[in-house]
């Protein structure tokens, strides 16, 4: 089974360098790994932050794992060119239009979560967030007004089959696990939402097994930190998506921890932490690659039909932070090699 690795910028080289570890020791030699250039590191070695070579990888691969792009060096390139424009480009040209995202709190954690611990321990949700759509892949542009003041605009816009297909993903995902799917968007205010709302109520039909409610995203991200326990699964357009999610994993302890799952219509699937290149850090070795690791456990389960595997590095993954293993993020002194060390010598 061929995984392409694009381990991009920042801390990602060092988190996707301790998951290859991990993948190695579980797996054996039944995968192969092949190395593709994106993000800051693909502009600045060829010119363009998703080369045509990497996509073509990216394609033949049966999982993709992926470390993070973003580069301050390129803040100032056209935006074509600058680094995020890979991951885009990515979930744009394979069709990976569902991003999965489990925030769980580890029990041996309790003292990371930004929640007191009675109210972090409940935290067991799925957020399913689409990410062909929305804000992000609508027209945008930089213009005039009549009164010479520079105007930016980005169309916010979804139609009914995208939305259609990222609910079933979440009614499905649901379905999977306590039967509650909590639609967000904002239906008070946006007509994307409004349209949003009643697909989802449409979808619904197919699922009378699953429990559905609906909440605006300003209401949604204040009941992440009331009460986390009340989610299974939250599904929610790309923008709501990001910004939740992130929020999401600082009640699990540090966004340091939380992997996540793009999957297109064939089940492949782009696997990556939830967190960003993080260039405050990079090369000092103070990243932690659980999230990575994670993604690369949620990687086998998904794509590679090797739930024992994925199981045995969350495990794993448990036994060494129950054995103490903490980067700064949680709280603790260890490098990402370190970190990376504790995983094997749980396995
Ligand atoms: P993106 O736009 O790609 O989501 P971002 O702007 O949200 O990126 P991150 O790169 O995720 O930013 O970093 C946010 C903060 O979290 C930074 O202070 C960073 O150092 C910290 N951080 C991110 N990932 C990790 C990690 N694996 N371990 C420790 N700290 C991290
Ligand atoms: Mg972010």
């Amino acid at each position: 089974m061929l995984i392409a690795l694009l381990p991009g910028d920042g801390i990602g080289p060092e988190v996707i360098e301790q998951a290859v570890r991990v993948l190695d020791a579980v797996t054996g030699d039944a995968l192969s790994f092949e190395r593709g250039l994106v993000g800051g590191a693909a502009y600045k070695a060829v010119g363009h932050p998703l080369p045509p070579e990497t996509l073509d990888l990216a394609r033949r691969a049966d999982a993709i794992l992926f470390g993070a792009v973003g580069d301050p060096d390129c803040d100032a390139l056209e935006r074509h060119l600058r680094p995020e424009q890979a991951i885009l480009g990515l979930r744009k040209e394979l069709g990976l239009f569902a991003n999965l995202r489990p925030a769980r709190l580890f029990p041996e954690l309790a003292d990371a979560s930004a929640l007191r611990p009675e109210v972090a321990a409940r935290i067991d949700l799925v957020i399913v967030r689409e990410t062909n759509g929305d804000v992000y892949f609508g027209e945008k542009g930089m213009r005039t007004t009549a009164d010479g003041l520079r105007e930016g605009y980005d169309i916010m816009s979804y139609n009914e089959a995208e939305v259609a297909r990222i609910a079933r993903v979440g009614f499905e995902t649901a379905r999977a696990r306590r039967g509650r799917l909590c639609s967000v968007d904002k239906a008070n205010v946006l007509e994307t939402s409004q349209l949003w709302r009643d697909v989802v109520i449409e979808v619904s039909r197919d699922y009378p097994d699953v429990t559905l409610n609906h909440m605006y995203v300003d209401n949604a991200a204040m009941q992440l930190v009331r009460d986390p326990g009340q989610f299974d699964v939250i599904v929610t357009g790309n923008l709501f998506g990001d910004i939740l999610s992130d929020q999401a994993s600082m009640c699990a302890g540090s966004i340091g921890m939380l992997p996540s799952a793009t999957l297109n219509s064939r089940n492949q699937g782009l696997y990556e932490p939830i967190h960003g290149s993080a260039p405050d850090i990079a090369g000092q070795g103070k990243a932690n690659p659980l999230a990575t690791i994670l993604s690369a456990a949620m990687m086998l389960r998904y794509s590679l039909g090797k739930a024992a595997e994925a199981d045995r590095i969350e495990a794993a993954v448990a036994a060494a932070l129950a054995a103490g293993a903490r980067s700064p993020d949680l709280g603790g002194r260890i490098s990402t090699a370190e970190m990376g060390d504790a995983v094997l010598a749980a396995l």
